[in-house]
């Protein structure tokens, strides 16, 4: 077993978990329960972590998450105020400033 990332967030997680499985890679999601209540562990301890069962599968298993990752960061959107189109990597539209998910 190797850990092939991690993330705050249990959806992501998941994401790279179906991703994963959708490439043929057996995986497992550990830490889906958060332990935050514990207290006495760190905190990176805790997030969620996605692990491949056959280690000869970390680097392709990288390479898909590491897809994945550029993917949602740099998805573009468009405003929903003036309907111009925004790179991903902007939170604010360029041209009226409203934010991704802001209606008019
Ligand atoms: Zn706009």
């Amino acid at each position: 077993m190797k850990r092939v990332c991690s993330s705050e967030s249990l959806a992501e997680i998941g994401h790279y978990r179906n991703v994963l499985e959708q490439a043929g890679i057996a995986c497992v999601v550990r830490n889906e329960q958060l332990c935050g209540a514990l207290g006495e562990i760190p905190f990176l301890d805790c997030l969620p972590e996605l692990w491949v069962l056959r280690d000869e599968d970390l680097a392709i298993a990288g390479g898909l998450i590491e897809r994945q990752r550029e993917t949602i960061a740099a998805a573009p959107w468009r405003c929903r105020c003036c309907a111009e189109p925004n790179d991903g990597q902007f939170a604010l539209c360029w041209s009226c400033g409203a934010a991704d998910d802001e209606r008019c």
